[in-house]
């Protein structure tokens, strides 16, 4: 039983315990209103952690091969994602790297959503993964993927919402607070995991601003994407299929995410 500063719970502890001994009883009424702990950092928060694909995908292709607007566009509903030349597939990366985030941010006081937690045999749709954060009013919303390109070029880069204003697409609000959060995971996923930031676009910036995501046109709330690795490059390969290497990663996504909200006011 907890202790309470309220005079019926108090009576409640005292009563038994005064049958055992008035010093015990004593003990408990010194001990006075039982000081609140300080607030976890992300309390009244909402995080949308977004795991790309789906590893049920790869059997449901005319689902996902189906076009859904995208804003300024249409798209398939989902793609398979990539894997590793050993056969880890990105599906199974994201889901982990985002299960990992989501215990992290949520022993800092957060609420926090997947789109998808292994939990479906496919999808969702893109325009849905944006409906889902948008529908929770999400302070942050990260996009977890892995990224294929030639198997030389290395490293991670962060993707930011560029402004479009398309049918159900209208980046304008969102632009601003994208960039604070991206920069943040950013820096922050450098930091925790040690990956370069990719080799092999944006001149080594670690940040792109796209216009083709539907997942970010459709968004409503601060939103971002991060490709945490080259999956045919042989070295990001083999640290995105250790465990104690997804462990890092998480921490770098939920410690930028509550970087940028700690900057943030609720
Ligand atoms: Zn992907």
């Amino acid at each position: 039983m907890r202790p309470s500063a309220s005079p019926t719970a108090f009576a409640a502890v005292c009563l038994p315990v005064a049958m055992i001994g008035a010093i015990t009883c004593g003990l408990l009424g010194g001990a006075g209103p039982v000081a609140a702990g300080p607030a976890l950092p992300l309390a009244g928060r909402t995080v949308v952690l977004d795991p790309g694909h789906n590893p049920g995908n790869f059997s449901h292709r005319a689902e996902i091969d189906r076009l859904v607007d995208a804003g300024n566009g249409r798209k398939p509903c989902n793609t398979i994602g990539t894997a590793t030349a050993t056969g880890y597939t990105e599906a199974a990366f994201n889901l982990d790297v985002a299960r990992r985030a989501r215990v992290i941010l949520r022993a800092e006081g957060a609420t926090v959503v997947l789109t998808q937690d292994g939990d479906r045999s496919w999808g969702p749709c893109v325009s849905e993964r944006a409906a889902i954060a948008n529908r929770v009013h999400a302070d942050a919303t990260v996009a977890i993927h892995g990224d294929s390109s030639a198997a030389v070029g290395y490293g991670f880069h962060v993707i930011l919402p560029a402004v479009v204003v398309a049918g159900a697409a209208d980046t304008r609000a969102i632009v601003g607070p994208s960039d604070r959060l991206g920069l943040a995971v950013r820096a922050a996923f450098g930091a925790a995991t040690g990956e370069a930031h990719a080799t092999y676009l944006a001149h080594g910036t670690g940040l792109m601003v796209r216009s083709d995501l539907g997942g970010l046109n459709l968004s409503r709330v601060p939103a971002v994407f991060i490709e945490c690795g080259n999956m045919a490059n042989p070295t990001d390969a083999r640290r995105m299929t250790s465990p104690a290497w997804r462990e890092l990663a998480a921490d770098g996504v939920a410690t930028g995410i509550t970087s940028y909200l700690r900057g943030v006011r609720g």
